[in-house]
């Protein structure tokens, strides 16, 4: 991985000109979640990738992070986190945060830095352990708030600070782990990739926990790595 300092070639002396161009794309494709593109517009994508791909990092793609696994479409984060906000609870915070997120797939830490920006406290779970550690200069490097790594296997959640208000996953799996579920606080709204029987593909998977149980809906056709088990 190439070094992290200073204007990346490509990307001119200020990013936030590019950046400003990606939020209005992201804009005009639908997300009109204010405090999802406020975050868009303040976190710098190029610096959570290798310094030979920063020319792409405003584009709207996925880009490889090591390990074989990717730093997500932006397009398709914004669409989670809108999802997020897009509930009753969170519109009766009406102060553009979520609460206690846990996320699960730290990657390179991009998404927790958007997090971090809308919510009082997130965790963030990642199950390979120099990801980890990259995720945990980049964040340093940048200076975010209330950010914490956990180093582990996400399909087990993290007890020691449920419930969430919150729970994101950037992988996914054949079916939602029960710890999930368990660690949501009532009121609290769960979005995650999940394998789709119908099509072979994946889907976004929304669920609310309400006072007498937990209600699913399906959204948009995604491609998330998959969500896999243990630590490496
Ligand atoms: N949010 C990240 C996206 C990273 S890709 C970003 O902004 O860069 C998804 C990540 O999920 C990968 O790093 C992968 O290692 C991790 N992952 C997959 N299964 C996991 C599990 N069971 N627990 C924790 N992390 C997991």
């Amino acid at each position: 991985m190439g070094a992290r300092t200073g204007a990346p070639a490509g990307l001119g002396m200020d990013s936030a000109a590019v950046r400003s161009r990606m939020v209005a794309r992201i804009r005009r494709e639908g997300v009109t979640c204010e405090p999802v593109l406020c975050a868009f517009a303040q976190v710098p994508r190029h610096l959570f990738v290798d310094s030979a791909l920063a020319t792409q990092a405003y584009e709207d793609t996925s880009l490889p992070i090591g390990w074989e696994q990717t730093i997500s479409k932006p397009s398709v984060v914004a669409r989670m986190l809108a999802l997020l906000f897009d509930t009753p609870h969170a519109r009766q915070r009406g102060d553009g945060r979520l609460g206690r997120v846990l996320e699960i797939g730290t990657g390179c830490g991009y998404q927790a830095a958007l997090l971090s920006l809308m919510s009082t406290r997130v965790i963030s779970v990642e199950r390979l352990r120099p990801l980890h550690e990259r995720a945990r200069e980049n964040l340093a490097a940048i200076g975010v708030p209330h950010v914490r790594l956990v180093f582990g296997d996400g399909r087990v959640g993290h007890a020691p600070n449920a419930p969430y208000d919150v729970i994101v996953s950037a992988a996914g799996g054949d079916a939602l782990p029960d710890a999930w579920l368990e660690q949501l606080a009532v009121g609290g709204r769960l979005v995650a990739p999940m394998h789709d029987a119908s099509t072979g593909g994946q889907v976004l998977m929304v669920v609310d926990r309400q006072a007498d149980g937990y209600r699913r809906t399906v959204h948009d056709a995604v491609h998330f790595v998959p969500l896999k088990s243990g630590t490496v």
